[in-house]
């Protein structure tokens, strides 16, 4: 599956996430995906926003 997402030996440095419940994050508030999306179009405000490659431990 070529669009899948990876999870990478090491963080990605420009991403900081606090959802420690995600099979992607790592302590030091990191993600090691190797790509995210974010969603969704026509947000209007920070809560309006958020990560969907999120996937539970
Ligand atoms: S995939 Fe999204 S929710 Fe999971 S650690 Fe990365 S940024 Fe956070």
């Amino acid at each position: 599956m070529p669009n899948q997402t990876k999870k990478m030996s090491k963080p990605n440095g420009e991403i900081k996430c606090l959802v420690n419940t995600c099979h992607y994050y790592g302590s030091g508030d990191h993600c090691f995906a190797d790509k995210i999306e974010v969603q969704s179009p026509n947000a209007s405000t920070t809560e309006m926003t958020d990560c969907m490659t999120f996937l539970p431990e």
